[in-house]
Protein backbone atom coordinates (compact mmCIF):
# COMPACT_ATOMS: atom_id res chain seq x y z
CA UNK A 1 0.00 0.00 0.00
CA UNK A 2 2.50 2.33 1.28
CA UNK A 3 4.66 1.06 -1.99
CA UNK A 4 1.54 2.00 -4.21
CA UNK A 5 1.16 5.57 -3.24
CA UNK A 6 4.89 6.32 -3.64
CA UNK A 7 4.79 5.18 -6.96
CA UNK A 8 1.28 7.43 -7.78
CA UNK A 9 2.99 10.33 -6.34
CA UNK A 10 6.58 9.59 -8.07
CA UNK A 11 4.55 10.19 -11.16
CA UNK A 12 2.13 12.88 -10.10
CA UNK A 13 5.36 14.63 -9.18
CA UNK A 14 7.33 13.27 -12.98
CA UNK A 15 4.21 14.36 -14.42
CA UNK A 16 4.20 17.61 -12.81
CA UNK A 17 8.18 18.21 -13.40
CA UNK A 18 7.81 17.64 -17.42
CA UNK A 19 6.20 20.15 -18.18
CA UNK A 20 8.24 22.92 -18.11
CA UNK A 21 9.68 25.08 -20.64
CA UNK A 22 13.31 23.85 -20.56
CA UNK A 23 12.48 20.41 -20.41
CA UNK A 24 10.22 20.25 -23.04
CA UNK A 25 11.73 23.25 -25.26
CA UNK A 26 11.50 23.95 -28.54
CA UNK A 27 14.02 22.92 -30.80
CA UNK A 28 16.99 25.75 -31.28
CA UNK A 29 16.33 25.65 -34.97
CA UNK A 30 13.01 26.62 -35.00
CA UNK A 31 10.66 25.83 -37.71
CA UNK A 32 13.41 23.26 -39.05
CA UNK A 33 13.64 22.06 -42.20
CA UNK A 34 11.72 18.76 -41.34
CA UNK A 35 8.60 20.68 -40.52
CA UNK A 36 6.54 19.73 -43.79
CA UNK A 37 3.63 21.12 -45.19
CA UNK A 38 3.12 17.82 -46.53
CA UNK A 39 1.14 16.56 -43.39
CA UNK A 40 0.04 20.49 -42.53
CA UNK A 41 -3.04 19.37 -42.33
CA UNK A 42 -3.02 16.17 -40.26
CA UNK A 43 -5.04 16.89 -37.34
CA UNK A 44 -4.76 13.31 -35.72
CA UNK A 45 -3.54 13.32 -32.03
CA UNK A 46 -0.23 11.95 -32.24
CA UNK A 47 0.12 10.79 -28.41
CA UNK A 48 -2.80 8.21 -29.45
CA UNK A 49 -0.98 6.67 -32.57
CA UNK A 50 2.23 6.51 -31.47
CA UNK A 51 0.69 5.35 -27.86
CA UNK A 52 -0.35 2.66 -29.26
CA UNK A 53 2.68 1.41 -31.50
CA UNK A 54 4.11 -2.00 -29.25
CA UNK A 55 7.04 -2.50 -31.74
CA UNK A 56 9.76 -0.33 -33.10
CA UNK A 57 9.49 0.44 -36.81
CA UNK A 58 11.62 -1.58 -39.54
CA UNK A 59 13.81 1.40 -40.45
CA UNK A 60 17.24 2.41 -40.04
CA UNK A 61 17.86 4.14 -36.71
CA UNK A 62 17.19 7.74 -36.66
CA UNK A 63 16.15 10.39 -34.18
CA UNK A 64 13.68 12.81 -36.38
CA UNK A 65 12.85 16.87 -34.54
CA UNK A 66 12.84 17.80 -31.39
CA UNK A 67 12.74 16.08 -27.78
CA UNK A 68 8.75 17.39 -27.12
CA UNK A 69 8.12 16.99 -30.80
CA UNK A 70 9.32 13.96 -32.70
CA UNK A 71 9.71 10.27 -33.18
CA UNK A 72 12.09 7.45 -33.87
CA UNK A 73 12.92 5.36 -36.55
CA UNK A 74 14.15 2.06 -36.08
CA UNK A 75 14.97 2.08 -32.10
CA UNK A 76 16.49 -0.40 -30.45
CA UNK A 77 15.37 -2.11 -26.66
CA UNK A 78 17.71 -1.78 -23.68
CA UNK A 79 17.69 -5.75 -22.88
CA UNK A 80 15.31 -5.92 -19.77
CA UNK A 81 18.35 -7.50 -17.44
CA UNK A 82 22.07 -6.81 -17.96
CA UNK A 83 24.79 -7.86 -16.04
CA UNK A 84 25.29 -3.74 -14.53
CA UNK A 85 21.41 -2.74 -15.23
CA UNK A 86 17.74 -3.45 -14.97
CA UNK A 87 14.91 -1.85 -17.01
CA UNK A 88 12.16 -0.77 -14.52
CA UNK A 89 7.93 -0.78 -15.40
CA UNK A 90 8.17 -3.54 -18.37
CA UNK A 91 4.78 -3.04 -18.56
CA UNK A 92 5.02 0.41 -19.69
CA UNK A 93 7.09 -0.89 -22.63
CA UNK A 94 9.32 1.84 -22.51
CA UNK A 95 12.85 0.95 -22.52
CA UNK A 96 13.62 1.78 -26.02
CA UNK A 97 15.79 4.21 -27.60
CA UNK A 98 18.01 5.29 -29.87
CA UNK A 99 21.03 2.71 -30.20
CA UNK A 100 23.69 5.52 -29.04
CA UNK A 101 21.21 6.15 -25.94
CA UNK A 102 21.23 2.24 -25.22
CA UNK A 103 24.88 2.01 -25.15
CA UNK A 104 25.07 5.21 -23.08
CA UNK A 105 23.34 3.69 -20.43
CA UNK A 106 25.10 0.27 -20.85
CA UNK A 107 28.15 2.94 -19.89
CA UNK A 108 26.79 4.54 -17.46
CA UNK A 109 25.64 1.13 -15.59
CA UNK A 110 29.26 -0.46 -15.81
CA UNK A 111 30.36 2.87 -14.10
CA UNK A 112 28.01 3.07 -11.33
CA UNK A 113 28.99 -0.83 -10.47
CA UNK A 114 31.98 0.24 -9.81
CA UNK A 115 31.09 2.48 -6.75
CA UNK A 116 30.47 0.98 -3.29
CA UNK A 117 26.76 0.42 -2.76
CA UNK A 118 26.04 0.04 -6.56
CA UNK A 119 25.24 -2.61 -8.66
CA UNK A 120 24.76 -1.03 -11.57
CA UNK A 121 21.51 1.33 -12.40
CA UNK A 122 17.51 0.90 -12.43
CA UNK A 123 16.81 2.49 -15.46
CA UNK A 124 13.49 4.29 -15.51
CA UNK A 125 11.64 5.31 -18.71
CA UNK A 126 13.40 6.00 -22.31
CA UNK A 127 11.36 6.32 -24.72
CA UNK A 128 7.63 4.25 -26.81
CA UNK A 129 8.89 1.69 -29.54
CA UNK A 130 8.32 4.50 -32.36
CA UNK A 131 9.32 7.44 -29.45
CA UNK A 132 6.70 10.48 -29.95
CA UNK A 133 4.17 11.55 -27.74
CA UNK A 134 3.10 9.36 -24.36
CA UNK A 135 -0.55 9.31 -23.64
CA UNK A 136 0.19 9.82 -20.05
CA UNK A 137 3.73 10.90 -18.61
CA UNK A 138 6.53 13.12 -19.97
CA UNK A 139 5.74 16.03 -22.83
CA UNK A 140 9.72 14.94 -23.59
CA UNK A 141 11.36 11.19 -24.54
CA UNK A 142 10.26 11.72 -27.96
CA UNK A 143 13.22 10.97 -29.92
CA UNK A 144 14.94 8.30 -28.26
CA UNK A 145 17.60 10.45 -26.95
CA UNK A 146 15.93 10.92 -23.37
CA UNK A 147 16.10 8.49 -20.12
CA UNK A 148 15.87 8.23 -16.51
CA UNK A 149 17.70 7.00 -13.91
CA UNK A 150 16.63 5.83 -10.72
CA UNK A 151 17.92 7.67 -7.66
CA UNK A 152 17.52 4.21 -5.81
CA UNK A 153 21.32 2.48 -5.77
CA UNK A 154 20.69 -1.27 -6.80
CA UNK A 155 21.63 -3.58 -4.25
CA UNK A 156 20.23 -6.69 -6.56
CA UNK A 157 19.56 -6.66 -10.43
CA UNK A 158 17.41 -10.02 -10.35
CA UNK A 159 14.26 -8.23 -9.50
CA UNK A 160 11.76 -9.90 -11.19
CA UNK A 161 9.02 -8.63 -13.33
CA UNK A 162 6.33 -8.08 -10.96
CA UNK A 163 8.78 -6.80 -8.50
CA UNK A 164 9.80 -4.16 -11.21
CA UNK A 165 6.54 -2.66 -11.09
CA UNK A 166 5.77 -2.67 -7.29
CA UNK A 167 9.39 -1.50 -6.13
CA UNK A 168 9.69 2.58 -5.98
CA UNK A 169 11.99 4.69 -6.02
CA UNK A 170 13.61 7.37 -3.30
CA UNK A 171 13.22 10.76 -2.99
CA UNK A 172 16.82 12.58 -2.23
CA UNK A 173 15.46 15.94 -1.74
CA UNK A 174 14.44 17.73 1.28
CA UNK A 175 12.25 21.23 2.08
CA UNK A 176 11.04 21.17 -1.37
CA UNK A 177 13.89 20.48 -3.15
CA UNK A 178 16.42 23.28 -1.22
CA UNK A 179 18.57 20.28 -0.04
CA UNK A 180 19.71 16.82 -0.79
CA UNK A 181 18.69 14.47 2.42
CA UNK A 182 20.62 11.85 4.15
CA UNK A 183 20.18 9.57 0.91
CA UNK A 184 21.93 11.53 -0.77
CA UNK A 185 25.57 9.82 -1.21
CA UNK A 186 29.20 10.81 -2.68
CA UNK A 187 27.96 7.84 -5.29
CA UNK A 188 25.09 9.70 -6.84
CA UNK A 189 27.15 12.65 -7.54
CA UNK A 190 30.11 10.42 -9.04
CA UNK A 191 27.17 8.78 -11.46
CA UNK A 192 25.84 12.03 -12.35
CA UNK A 193 29.17 13.37 -12.79
CA UNK A 194 30.37 10.67 -15.05
CA UNK A 195 27.11 11.24 -16.82
CA UNK A 196 27.47 14.92 -17.72
CA UNK A 197 31.18 14.55 -18.63
CA UNK A 198 30.14 12.02 -21.39
CA UNK A 199 30.41 13.53 -25.19
CA UNK A 200 27.42 12.07 -25.75
CA UNK A 201 25.15 14.27 -23.05
CA UNK A 202 23.23 17.48 -23.77
CA UNK A 203 21.99 18.01 -20.74
CA UNK A 204 20.89 16.62 -17.19
CA UNK A 205 17.98 17.42 -15.64
CA UNK A 206 17.88 17.04 -11.33
CA UNK A 207 16.10 19.11 -8.27
CA UNK A 208 18.22 22.50 -7.63
CA UNK A 209 19.20 21.13 -4.27
CA UNK A 210 21.20 18.30 -5.94
CA UNK A 211 22.30 20.81 -8.26
CA UNK A 212 23.91 23.39 -5.59
CA UNK A 213 25.51 20.05 -4.10
CA UNK A 214 27.48 19.11 -6.60
CA UNK A 215 28.69 22.86 -7.49
CA UNK A 216 29.62 22.33 -3.99
CA UNK A 217 30.92 19.24 -3.84
CA UNK A 218 33.11 19.72 -7.48
CA UNK A 219 36.85 20.20 -7.37
CA UNK A 220 39.06 21.20 -10.48
CA UNK A 221 37.16 21.02 -13.79
CA UNK A 222 33.71 22.37 -13.29
CA UNK A 223 32.75 22.20 -16.96
CA UNK A 224 30.63 19.26 -16.61
CA UNK A 225 28.28 21.42 -14.22
CA UNK A 226 27.17 23.15 -17.23
CA UNK A 227 25.56 20.12 -18.29
CA UNK A 228 23.44 19.87 -15.08
CA UNK A 229 20.18 21.83 -15.04
CA UNK A 230 18.38 22.25 -11.84
CA UNK A 231 14.51 21.83 -12.37
CA UNK A 232 11.43 20.78 -11.16
CA UNK A 233 10.62 16.64 -9.95
CA UNK A 234 13.68 15.09 -10.71
CA UNK A 235 14.45 13.67 -6.91
CA UNK A 236 13.36 10.37 -7.18
CA UNK A 237 15.09 10.03 -10.75
CA UNK A 238 17.50 12.33 -12.71
CA UNK A 239 17.05 12.71 -16.97
CA UNK A 240 19.83 12.16 -19.21
CA UNK A 241 19.29 14.04 -22.34
CA UNK A 242 21.80 13.10 -24.94
CA UNK A 243 22.67 15.66 -28.26
CA UNK A 244 21.38 14.59 -31.68
CA UNK A 245 23.67 11.44 -32.55
CA UNK A 246 26.07 12.71 -36.04
CA UNK A 247 24.09 12.04 -38.83
CA UNK A 248 20.68 12.10 -37.82
CA UNK A 249 20.03 15.11 -40.10
CA UNK A 250 16.19 15.98 -39.33
CA UNK A 251 17.06 15.42 -35.22
CA UNK A 252 16.77 18.89 -33.57
CA UNK A 253 19.00 19.92 -30.49
CA UNK A 254 18.27 22.36 -27.98
CA UNK A 255 20.23 25.53 -27.60
CA UNK A 256 22.88 24.88 -25.33
CA UNK A 257 22.89 25.78 -21.76
CA UNK A 258 23.78 29.02 -20.84
CA UNK A 259 27.59 29.29 -20.02
CA UNK A 260 29.83 28.82 -17.17
CA UNK A 261 28.72 26.38 -14.19
CA UNK A 262 25.54 27.15 -13.54
CA UNK A 263 25.71 27.66 -10.03
CA UNK A 264 24.73 31.25 -9.40
CA UNK A 265 21.46 30.55 -11.11
CA UNK A 266 20.68 27.07 -9.23
CA UNK A 267 21.45 28.49 -5.63
CA UNK A 268 19.00 31.42 -6.74
CA UNK A 269 16.36 28.54 -7.21
CA UNK A 270 17.42 27.38 -3.96
CA UNK A 271 17.13 31.01 -2.36
CA UNK A 272 13.69 30.99 -3.66
CA UNK A 273 12.17 27.98 -2.54
CA UNK A 274 13.41 28.74 1.18
CA UNK A 275 11.77 32.49 0.62
CA UNK A 276 9.38 32.65 -1.98
CA UNK A 277 8.99 36.04 -3.74
CA UNK A 278 5.49 37.47 -3.91
CA UNK A 279 3.63 36.09 -6.80
CA UNK A 280 4.03 38.64 -9.60
CA UNK A 281 0.70 40.17 -10.59
CA UNK A 282 1.39 40.56 -14.13
CA UNK A 283 2.55 37.07 -14.63
CA UNK A 284 0.86 34.94 -17.12
CA UNK A 285 -1.67 32.25 -16.70
CA UNK A 286 0.22 28.97 -17.69
CA UNK A 287 -0.88 27.79 -20.85
CA UNK A 288 -1.75 24.23 -21.00
CA UNK A 289 0.06 22.12 -22.34
CA UNK A 290 -1.12 21.73 -26.47
CA UNK A 291 -2.08 18.97 -28.09
CA UNK A 292 0.52 17.54 -30.47
CA UNK A 293 -0.58 16.65 -33.86
CA UNK A 294 0.96 14.75 -36.48
CA UNK A 295 1.21 18.47 -38.69
CA UNK A 296 3.29 19.59 -35.62
CA UNK A 297 5.96 16.69 -36.08
CA UNK A 298 8.58 16.73 -38.78
CA UNK A 299 6.83 14.27 -41.89
CA UNK A 300 8.89 11.87 -41.41
CA UNK A 301 7.10 10.79 -38.15
CA UNK A 302 4.04 9.35 -40.68
CA UNK A 303 6.71 7.03 -42.55
CA UNK A 304 7.89 5.82 -38.66
CA UNK A 305 4.18 5.49 -38.10
CA UNK A 306 3.11 3.85 -41.55
CA UNK A 307 6.79 1.49 -41.46
CA UNK A 308 6.13 -2.63 -40.55
ZN1 LIG B 1 12.46 12.25 -17.82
Amino acid sequence: MVRRLGFSLSLVLALAACRGTEIAAPASRAGAATVSTQNAGDTRAAKALFGAMSTPSAQTPESHGGYASGCQAGAVQLPETGATWQAMRLSRNRNWAHPTTVDFVQDLSRFAATLPGWDGLYVGDMSQPRGGPMLTGHASHQTGLDADIWMLPPNRLNLTRGEREELSSISMRRSAGAYTNDRWTTQHMEVIRAAASDPRTARIFVFPGAKVAMCNWATGDRAWLNRIRPWHGHHYHFHVRLSCPPGDRTCEDQAPPPGGDGCADAQTWVDNILNPPPPDPNAAPATPRREVTMARLPVQCTGVLESE
